[in-house]
């Protein structure tokens, strides 16, 4: 077989969204050769609403991107209205961790920006690669990857470390073998919809029984408009309704009724998208030659909204302890345990307030457990900002 693109590098990642191309940012800052491959192009969506959390705005504004993810359009968005149990409370968003503002920007914009920012690292992104194997050495390390170009040309690519940042359905993740550590109930539907044509005033959430809906105003004027139930709910409805449309729309009424009336006056710009059964686990971290981070490594429902900003934080996890083996100034072993400690630690509080949350309990526990949630997010978002930024002097001097 005729191999057309065969290189070798530091660095090898597999995925260019959030978790991809924020590590091969970081990584390349740092002053490493890598590759970004991902079967998908740019600008291109991916199935998933977009609001970031304060820590993840935290790690934007370290990593010198808050200010074009504003300058795309992504409304500032100020204020968060609460709904629940019939009474309704808006508070500004508070400055705290050198963060006073919130973005949910389209996965398409996003995801391109990080995606530049890699490459203005130094990074080589290559889209339309897809992926289909590891390769190893014969002490059974990863040394590398294969797969083909959206020609169908066969690409190898070598590296001393390969990095899995390939989503839920993680192509690397299989092919390594990486174990599920922790599992919770996979359980949660969360459906979504872009619309037009109304004033929105900032992030809204309505809180209902078996039930969490809301609002996140994102770029054009338009605002996602989002469900989340129990998948046993969620089909049952949609058997009901006949269509996916006419079923989002049902359960909107049930778990947001003042939404649903104002939707009346607004435009839908989008088909109804979103994913049943969201599964919760963690994925061992790394293995001889390969690592994951994002979705890949560790999953959870969309209930917490959390996902963008697991992905930030741990890509500088892992792009520090890389940087640490990769430089020879930490054993391989030793940064790699310490990537899968701090992920761990750093991801387990809100892990379990998901799982709590996804199982949709009684109004009064859901909202008790988001206050829960807030505050960890913010002693996250504290955390976050307290250390040091990767290749700070460099981003100085750029
Ligand atoms: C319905 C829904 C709503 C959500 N809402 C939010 C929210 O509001 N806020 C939030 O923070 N999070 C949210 N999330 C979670 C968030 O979408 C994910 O956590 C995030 O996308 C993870 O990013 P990632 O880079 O790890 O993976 P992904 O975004 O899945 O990217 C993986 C990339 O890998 C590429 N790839 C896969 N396999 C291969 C292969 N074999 N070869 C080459 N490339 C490959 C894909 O093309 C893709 O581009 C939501 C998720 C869902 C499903």
């Amino acid at each position: 077989m005729q191999t057309a693109n065969r290189s070798r590098h530091d660095v090898v990642v597999v995925g260019g969204r959030v978790a991809g191309s924020a590590t091969a940012m970081l990584l390349a800052r740092l002053g490493h050769d890598v590759v970004v491959v991902d079967q998908a192009s740019f600008p291109s969506d991916t199935v998933s609403t977009h609001s970031i959390a304060r820590s993840g705005m935290v790690q934007l504004r370290r990593w010198s991107l808050l200010d074009p993810v504003l300058d795309s359009g992504a409304p500032a968005i100020r204020q968060v209205t609460f709904n629940a149990a019939g009474a309704s409370v808006t508070r500004t968003i508070k400055d705290k961790a050198g963060v006073d503002l919130l973005v949910a920007p389209r996965r398409y914009v996003l995801d391109t920006l990080l995606a530049a920012a890699a490459e203005r690292a130094g990074a080589d992104v290559r889209p339309g690669v897809t992926v289909t194997d590891v390769q190893r050495d014969g002490r059974g390390r990863v040394v590398g990857v294969q797969g083909h170009d959206h020609t169908g040309a066969p690409v190898e690519l070598g590296a001393r470390w390969v990095i899995g940042a390939d989503g839920l359905r993680s192509r690397v993740a299989r092919s390594v073998g990486a174990a599920i550590n922790q599992g919770g109930p996979a359980g949660g539907a969360a459906q979504y919809a872009y619309y037009a044509g109304i004033p929105w005033s900032g992030f809204e959430f309505f809180v209902a029984e078996r039930s969490f809906a809301g609002v996140f105003p994102t770029h054009d004027e338009q605002a996602c408009i989002w469900v989340l139930n129990p998948t046993t709910d969620a089909r049952a409805v949609h058997r009901r309704a006949g269509s996916r449309v006419e079923a989002f729309g049902q359960l909107l009424e049930r778990s947001a009724p003042p939404l649903a009336e104002r939707l009346r006056q607004a435009r839908r710009t989008s088909p109804v998208q979103g994913m049943l059964r969201q599964p919760n686990q963690v994925r061992q971290a790394f293995g001889p030659g390969w690592a994951l981070v994002g979705d890949a490594g560790y999953y959870r429902d969309a209930t917490t909204a959390y996902g963008i900003s697991d992905a930030f934080r741990d890509a500088e996890l892992l792009a520090v302890a890389l940087d640490q083996a990769l430089r020879g100034a930490v054993e391989e072993p030793t940064a790699l345990a310490s990537y899968q400690q701090q992920r761990d630690r750093a991801l387990a509080e809100i892990f379990e307030i998901t799982c709590r949350l996804a199982a949709y309990p009684p109004v009064p526990a859901f909202i008790e457990l988001q206050k829960q949630l807030s505050a960890a997010i913010d002693r996250q978002a504290a955390a976050l900002a307290a250390r040091p930024i990767p290749a700070q002097r460099l981003l100085a001097t750029a």
